[in-house]
């Protein structure tokens, strides 16, 4: 069940599905866009009830790295605003720099919240307030707290994106949890680790003794599919026994999918292929946007993927939802795997 990674990947908390860029782009991916696992469970008598008799659903998250633009980030998006001849997008990138009083372009949660209630869908998005991190200081959890009540109010939900050094620490984790908590105002249950990391069984006990109920850090950070063969959340094991958190394997990441496609056409292609996938077998698909994708003008072809698929899914009637609602409505389902 767990064969689907590398060994590499392990040693580093991460699970790539091969170990080079390059083995990447010449390597058949079919096999794990096919959840087997699931499909046996369900040939052997699953059965999955979704609210309001819809056939699956697809959870919407979003791991918020960034809310202030790197410098980079800056300078590749003035770049493109001169390119398209677009000064308001120049504007936007540029002003927030010098004048304070002008929002920086990554605090976009009620954009990204506007483009799902299209579709009547909603989503999680997952703060960092980890202050070690390998690249830069990310940012003041507290800069987005004002932020947070809109996010909330809507129905969305807000949890936590683990640090990068988080991943097999309780000190750290349980830290960073009552940080945004204190922001927030109330109870987090939602959790991805940064980067993907996770350390089979260990993180799930560590999340489990610091209150979290769910996690969705389980996904390839190199290719999109299903790692575990599944499209359904389970509870993993530890020592013979269930743990007390649920996981929601994540299938889609937008870094991981243009990685591996070589042109929208492609990514769009394989995208649907999981979701029939998880419609064939009533499962959930989770898919992982980052905040700054909407806001970017070099990654505009993200967005429109994201819309299409947005679309699609609400033509076919999914439930589209955040993880919190998967979470609170699976652990009330009481599903049996056979
Ligand atoms: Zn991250």
């Amino acid at each position: 069940m767990w064969s689907r990674f590398t060994a590499k990947g392990d040693a580093f908390g991460q699970y790539s599905y091969v170990d080079s860029y390059c083995d990447l782009k010449h390597r058949d991916i079919s096999e794990v866009l096919s959840p087997d696992v699931s499909r046996t469970f369900v040939e052997n008598g699953l059965e999955i009830a979704f609210p309001e008799d819809r056939e699956f659903g697809v959870c919407l998250t979003h791991d918020i790295d960034d809310i202030y633009p790197p410098l980079h980030h800056t300078f590749l998006s003035m770049l493109y605003s001169v390119k398209d001849a677009d000064m308001n997008q120049l504007k936007k990138h540029s002003l927030w720099r010098v004048n304070s009083k002008i929002p920086s372009p990554y605090l976009n949660f009620k954009e990204i919240m506007d483009i799902e209630e299209k579709f009547d869908a909603k989503s999680s998005f997952y703060f960092l307030t980890a202050e070690k991190d390998p690249r830069r200081f990310r940012y003041d959890i507290e800069d987005a707290g004002s932020y947070m009540g809109e996010i909330v109010d809507r129905g969305w939900e807000v949890g936590l994106h683990g640090g990068y050094y988080s991943y097999d620490n309780y000190e750290n984790m349980a830290q960073e949890k009552r940080k945004l908590e204190a922001v927030l105002g109330k109870p987090v249950i939602g959790f991805r680790n940064h980067y993907l990391k996770l350390k089979i069984s260990e993180s799930w006990e560590i999340l489990s003794k610091a209150g979290f109920k769910y996690d969705t850090t389980l996904g390839f950070n190199n290719v999109v599919g299903f790692r575990n063969g599944m499209c359904h959340p389970f509870r993993p094991y530890a020592e013979g026994k269930a743990l007390d958190i649920l996981e929601i394997p994540l299938n889609i990441m937008d870094i991981a999918l243009f990685e591996y496609a070589d042109s929208f056409r492609q990514a769009w292609e394989i995208s649907k292929q999981i979701l029939d996938a998880g419609q064939k077998y009533n499962g959930i698909i989770t898919l992982l946007w980052h905040n700054n994708t909407f806001s970017s003008p070099h990654l505009k072809e993200w967005r429109k993927l994201y819309e299409k698929i947005l679309d699609y899914c609400n033509q076919k009637n999914a439930w589209i939802t955040n993880c919190g609602d998967i979470y609170e409505w699976w652990n009330n389902a009481d599903v049996d795997y056979p």
